[in-house]
């Protein structure tokens, strides 16, 4: 007789009673997955935000070298994941600079806020300022301004000029995970000496959209530097002395 791996009807336990707790462990959803790296000469952080299934999204892909490509290729594929959509929370070069490798090697287009595709077009220009040569971009995709799923993830997208005027960060309510981009570093706010960049309204951004409606236990996710929180910034961020 053949070995099966299912039982035979006698062999099923009984769940009377305790159905209704395993159920509900079945269907709790697994945690998402964040993984990040440290990306090109501006030491920018490129994220892969993942689902227990294998569905993926890259935000910001700063990758800028064969090497570099390797290395978030190889966990792609080490991990079984599936690219759904490359993010992009504004339009500087070292945030944008991976886009045309996961263009050809997924056939994605970056999504970037409406206002900032200005400041995409601009990345070759970028590049030749900072001596940063830079592969031919992809045409980017303007953002839809509303909650974007993938797998079992929700990501909220949420406008947040001042560091660029199309400014944006994605946030996972249901997780309490924020990839805030240039918007809020540990310790610190993103410039705004920069083209479109304005010092008052990125402040405000901060305050509305993240210190008056996010718990303080929500992680961030910055564009550079260390992972903080909403509470942590809130209390210790002297940028944020409102
Ligand atoms: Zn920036
Ligand atoms: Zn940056």
């Amino acid at each position: 007789m053949a070995i099966t791996e299912h039982p035979t009807n006698n062999q099923i336990p009984d769940l009377t009673g305790i159905s209704r707790k395993k159920s509900k462990k079945k269907t709790m959803r697994q945690k998402p997955g964040v993984k990040k790296f440290v990306f090109n000469p501006f030491q920018e952080n490129t994220y892969v935000l993942y689902e227990p299934e294998g569905a993926c999204v890259i935000i910001d892909p700063g990758n800028n070298s064969p090497e570099e490509e390797e290395e978030i290729l190889s966990f792609i594929r080490d991990q079984h994941l599936r690219p759904m959509h490359i993010l992009l929370t504004h339009g500087h070069l070292d945030h944008v600079c991976g886009a045309p490798f996961f263009f050809e090697k997924f056939g994605l287009s970056p999504k970037i806020h409406p206002d900032d595709l200005s400041l995409y077009r601009t990345v070759k220009m970028q590049g030749e300022m900072f001596s940063f040569p830079v592969a031919d971009m992809p045409d980017a995709e303007k953002l839809v301004m509303e909650p974007l799923a993938f797998g079992d993830v929700t990501l909220e997208v949420i406008h947040m000029p001042g560091h660029t005027p199309g400014g944006t960060a994605y946030y996972d309510r249901a997780y309490g995970l924020l990839f805030s981009g240039d918007v809020l570093f540990r310790g610190s706010i993103g410039r705004t000496d920069l083209m479109g960049g304005d010092y008052n309204l990125l402040k405000n951004s901060i305050k509305t959209e993240i210190l008056e409606k996010m718990d303080d236990e929500v992680r961030v996710f910055p564009g550079h530097g260390p992972e903080t929180t909403v509470g942590y910034e809130a209390l210790s961020n002297p940028f944020l002395d409102f």
